[in-house]
């Protein structure tokens, strides 16, 4: 709610300013033929800032980090490389809708840090390719059997939780809500265990050394 409220109030201000700002809000979609027949991709784009595809992202000041550090750095390929939530996808999905030509069209973010207000406004290329994926996509929905967890990708493997020797879910699978199934053969086969650490439960999927806190079943 605070999250929709600062991304409300920043495109309305946004429209006091000589940019160009349209489509806010839009449903957008696009239908995709594949050889599983089709499959419709559906969304609502945030704005678009004098013509180009823009999102609003109300942040954590973990998360602002990184779209400072993209308007700073303009190393794209860091940031494409740890983008867990697919936001460039996202991007390139709403911008090839917009732009039927292929062409490359800059796209970006209006991030705000929820907690002190600062704003970045980080600018990246985009030719679409959110659209490389789709044969990838089409075969995972056609498979028998679940994907393999890191197909194509490095966001899905676990990471250290401390110096414990345990491991954790990757962000991108612990918001998930696939992940009892798709981890079932974490910890020896007995799927995730979960424990209720002092500031939120994290998913363990190797425990080596018992947390001391309390476990969820
Ligand atoms: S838990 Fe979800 S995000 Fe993670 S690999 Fe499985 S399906 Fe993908």
């Amino acid at each position: 709610m605070y999250g929709d409220s600062i991304e409300f109030l920043v495109i309305l201000i946004a429209k006091h300013t000589n940019l160009c700002i349209e489509n806010t809000q839009a449903q957008v979609s696009k239908t995709y033929d594949t050889q599983g027949g089709k499959f419709t991709v559906r969304g609502m784009m945030d704005c678009t800032v004098d013509g180009n595809v823009f999102d609003v992202k109300s942040a954590s000041t973990y998360a602002f980090k990184k779209f400072k550090d993209l308007q700073d750095s303009g190393n794209e390929s860091q940031f494409i490389n740890n983008d867990a939530f697919a936001y460039v996808d996202q991007l390139d999905v709403y911008s090839g809708i917009l732009h039927a030509d292929n062409a490359i069209h800059p796209q970006g973010w209006i991030a705000v840090e929820k907690q002190l207000g600062h704003i970045a406004t980080p600018v990246i290329e985009s030719e679409a390719a959110w659209d490389r994926h789709v044969p990838l996509v089409d075969a995972q929905m056609r498979a028998p059997l679940p994907p393999e967890r890191n197909a194509g990708t490095d966001h899905h493997l676990p990471v250290a939780d401390g110096k414990s020797g345990n491991m954790k879910l990757p962000i991108s699978c612990s918001y998930c809500d696939y992940k009892r199934n798709c981890w079932q053969d974490a910890n020896g086969g007995r799927g995730i265990r979960t424990f209720l650490y002092s500031n939120k439960p994290v998913d363990l999927v190797v425990v080596s050394r018992e947390p001391k806190v309390k476990e969820l079943l």
